[in-house]
């Protein structure tokens, strides 16, 4: 949007009380993200009253959900964009005094994140229909974006600055298959690790039961892919994955986490569970509760159950009370802290890669990643160096301590790409 936006002549500003048009994005996965969207949506139209706002424009899935309800509740709002009319936004942003410019996008990508990494999509949809999700009621089926656009795409990226590239989609895993007949993953990924200026590609959301082999090995082989792997299974009692429409099991998930290990023992595992699901019993969440003691994942978050209008699984019987849904969840939590101060533990002393996110002045101390750590999700590592680094800036650093999420050390040495 951003792209149609700047090639229609807009500019762009981060302060909403100088903003002429206001653009709000939204999500509407589950009832948090609704009200997040729609607080956000009534604070900026304040801004028509103590900013500069003229128009008020509002995108993504809840009007492509609920315009119809939007139109009547919230009359400050001047546009709506559903998630498939991308093309439209030059017309709903333009104020009346303007010429209507016909958007024909260059393919130019507006970095929103830092800079020095950038999340890059590369399908949109699912075709897997979990009970719970209303993700494919919104987004269609699963559309992978054409391998040439992307690398593209991560080429352009690449002469921004960006040296981390994360790769999205609702799933990650099929890409390709819907387009090219076969999954195209392994061959896109060996692509795009020939992108000069690209340090690190990360894959989030990867389908436990469309972990393959081949992507395995791929993974294994290519320097440039972090062996992270982001492979959220929601549960591990076999009655409730059914009941979510996983299509897989315990037993597989278990498997697959165990190769993962056997050819990446270094590899760093997130996943993400959802307590009280309809009919979850307490023997179904000791059987969760068992797994993540033997799976050991290195990154872990828990949601409580969201009854979402339109899915199979809100009509379910046996909802289950909110207070338990918690309690669930923090006894998941409590586990996991112990199982992470663990992992963490096990790293000092060690030598790892660190891309440098920021400066804390106050604290005269970096803060970076490590491979094993996605941004916004994962934790920080706090890095303590003798020269001036930039944003963006790859080091080795020497792991000092630790707790549950984060790391602390020094730096060692600047780290030389093999470029
Ligand atoms: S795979 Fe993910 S996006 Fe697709 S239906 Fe299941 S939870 Fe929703």
């Amino acid at each position: 949007m951003l792209g149609f936006l700047e090639d229609a002549g807009f500019s762009f500003t981060d302060d909403e009380y100088e903003a002429d048009v206001i653009l709000v994005n939204t999500c509407c996965f589950i009832d948090d993200a609704k009200t997040e969207s729609i607080e956000t949506i009534l604070e900026m139209a304040a801004m028509k009253t103590e900013g500069k706002c003229k128009k008020l424009v509002v995108s993504g899935c809840l009007p492509e959900r609920y315009k119809e309800e939007l139109i009547k509740e919230l009359p400050e709002v001047d546009a709506y964009i559903g998630t498939k009319d991308l093309s439209e936004i030059v017309s709903a942003c333009s104020l009346p005094d303007e010429d209507q410019l016909t958007p024909v996008f260059s393919g130019k990508r507006i970095v929103t994140t830092p800079g020095h990494y950038e999340f890059l999509k590369i399908a949109e949809g699912c075709n897997k229909y979990c009970t719970y999700c209303i993700i494919p009621y919104i987004r269609g089926r699963y559309t992978s974006y054409p391998m040439e656009d992307l690398l593209k795409e991560a080429d352009t990226l690449a002469s921004q600055g960006v040296k981390e590239l994360i790769l999205v989609a609702q799933e990650t895993s099929i890409y390709g298959k819907d387009l090219y007949g076969k999954e195209m993953l392994p061959e896109f990924l060996k692509k795009l690790c020939q992108i000069n200026g690209i340090e690190w590609i990360r894959l989030l959301y990867c389908y436990p039961e469309d972990i393959t082999e081949e992507f395995l090995q791929v993974m294994a082989q290519e320097k440039k892919i972090c062996h992270y792997i982001d492979m959220p299974i929601q549960h591990a009692s076999d009655q409730i994955l059914k009941k979510m429409g996983r299509k897989t099991d315990r037993a597989s998930i278990l498997a697959t986490i165990h190769r993962v290990r056997e050819i990446m023992p270094d590899a760093a595992l997130r996943t993400s569970l959802i307590t009280g699901f309809p009919s979850e019993s307490e023997e179904d969440h000791q059987l969760l509760m068992s797994f993540v003691k033997e799976a050991r994942f290195d990154h872990l978050g828990v949601f409580t159950y969201s009854q979402e209008e339109g899915t199979p699984a809100a009509k379910m019987p046996d909802q289950i009370d909110e207070a338990l849904k918690v309690q669930r969840k923090d006894d998941i939590m409590r586990l996991q802290e112990q199982i992470s101060l663990e992992i963490m533990n096990e790293k000092i002393g060690r030598e790892l890669q660190v891309l440098i996110d920021g400066y804390l002045p106050d604290e005269d101390v970096y803060i970076g990643r490590t491979r094993m750590d996605a941004p916004d999700v994962d934790g920080f590592f706090y890095v303590k160096a003798e020269e001036s680094l930039n944003t963006g800036d790859l080091i080795i650093a020497r792991v000092q301590t630790a707790n549950a999420y984060d790391l602390y050390g020094e730096m060692i040495k600047r780290y030389e790409s093999t470029e």
